[in-house]
């Protein structure tokens, strides 16, 4: 199925990145707010095409000597609301497509926090993994100068996401200044806190998560005591939506991440599996729980499943297998449309990406925020500001979705989607 074939509206052309099966979900769901709230398809035309997409090649000298050429992406799916704003991936998979479709999914997050910026995304293909520091350094550099033209605290500014890092944003930090000639802090966020980072930025997506999740268990008289979860990837996000919710008394069941899956009925041991994998050693052969197969831990039954590690995990073949209360989603786009109407007939309360996950967004605004006008703020200020902004995104997309009787996805999409047309409709069409 390509972006133009039946779920696409009549003359909406085929494009370079609907070979993606990633970008074609994205477009899906575009395509279904517009019927829903009877969008100009004008602007959705406009919408469902990013701005501009850089492709580059970058070459480094790997530590043998050799030169290897990685592929880098940017991509900007709109300038419209202010700069656009958007993570760095270091992954295998990455590509073109799948870049397109998370930069269009920043785009409806920033518009459902009501944030000043654009949706953006970025990726180079490689396994960081399997690279040296340096190697990361000079991939990291070396990406920072290709990308320069089309980047800039007003223009671009980019963040973590899978497989980098506050030391991959200082890198960006570091090359950018050194090209400008002044420091210049504001054209990332998530660095470190030394260069002008925020506190709280790290844990800021995951806190997020747990906001919505607390929120939702209210909403269905959940008590977090008596209420388990289980959580896929154990990175950034995975990592602290399990602190926070161990904190709060949910007992974590079952963890996976790339390297493997484990269960430990009675409740995994956070603090000692975060200082396992601190000293190196991986979740897998963590000793306070047992290994299972892969496939097993999205079917556990759990108050709370929170997949926190990569899109399109919960698909049609295995949706009908998911045995939770709460549906959180860490991850960008974890779940298809097809598994997604799966969910419309059961009582699965899920609590979609675009919203669940945005609280990395919002400090990444803060930070921002504090690097332009050189005033810093503490990490009790940063924590109550995310979790006013994070309550009150997820009421207006919950009140939205009861107006309208309509899935929380479909609310929370809407509501992005709306702001950004609505931008693009007073602004109108350039010349
Ligand atoms: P990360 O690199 O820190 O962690 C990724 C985790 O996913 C790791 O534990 C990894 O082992 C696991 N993983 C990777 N491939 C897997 C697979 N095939 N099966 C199971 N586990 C797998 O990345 P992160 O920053 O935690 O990002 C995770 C997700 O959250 C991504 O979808 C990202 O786009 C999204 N996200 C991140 C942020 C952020 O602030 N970092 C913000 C919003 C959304």
């Amino acid at each position: 199925m390509s972006a133009s074939s039946s779920s696409s509206p009549a003359g909406h052309p085929s494009t370079i990145f609907d070979s993606s099966p990633t970008y074609r979900m994205a477009c899906e769901q575009l395509f279904g707010v517009a019927e829903i709230m009877g969008t100009d398809p004008d602007i959705i035309s406009r919408l469902a095409i990013p701005k501009r997409s850089l492709v580059m090649a970058v070459p480094i000298r790997m530590d043998s000597g050799d030169v290897r050429t990685f592929v880098g992406y940017r991509v900007q799916h709109s300038l419209t609301s202010g700069a656009s704003k958007g993570g760095l991936r270091y992954a295998p998979h990455v590509d073109l497509g799948e870049v397109a479709a998370l930069s269009m999914w920043m785009s409806w997050k920033v518009g459902i926090m009501n944030l000043p910026f654009s949706g953006a995304k970025g990726g180079i293909a490689c396994d960081p993994t399997k690279l040296s520091r340096g190697e990361l350094e000079r991939l990291t550099r070396r990406y920072t100068e290709e990308v320069l033209p089309i980047i800039g605290p007003r223009i671009d500014v980019m963040a973590p996401d899978m497989g980098t890092d506050e030391q991959t944003m200082a890198w960006i930090m570091d090359t950018y200044s050194m090209k400008i000639g002044y420091a210049c802090p504001e054209i990332v966020t998530g660095k470190p806190v030394e260069l002008g980072g925020c506190v709280g930025r790290r844990e800021a997506t995951g806190r997020g998560v747990v906001y919505c999740i607390m929120e939702a268990m209210g909403e269905l008289g959940l008590q977090p005591d008596q209420s388990t979860a289980v959580v896929q990837g154990f990175g950034n996000v995975g990592s602290v939506v399990c602190q926070e919710l161990y904190q709060r008394g949910v007992k974590i069941i079952a963890i996976g991440d790339r390297f493997g899956s484990i269960k430990n009925a009675k409740g995994i041991d956070i603090p000692d599996l975060v200082k396992y994998v601190a000293s190196g050693k991986q979740v897998k052969d963590f000793p306070g729980a047992d290994r299972i197969e892969d496939n097993e831990l999205l079917a556990i039954p759990c108050t709370i499943l929170a997949p926190c590690a990569m899109e399109r995990v919960i698909t049609k073949d295995n949706a009908g297998k998911v045995n939770c209360r709460i549906l959180a989603e860490g991850a960008n786009g974890p779940t298809t449309p097809e598994a997604d109407r799966i969910f419309a007939n059961s009582d699965i309360f899920v609590i979609p990406d675009v919203l669940c996950n945005a609280g990395g967004v919002t400090v990444s605004y803060f930070e921002w925020v504090q690097d332009l006008q050189q005033y810093f703020w503490d990490e009790d200020q940063v924590n109550a500001k995310l979790r006013e902004l994070m309550l009150k995104a997820f009421r207006r997309v919950r009140a939205f979705s009861k107006e309208r009787n309509i899935p929380m996805r479909l609310a929370a999409l809407s509501l992005g989607v709306n702001k950004v047309a609505l931008e693009k409709a007073k602004r109108g069409l350039f010349p």
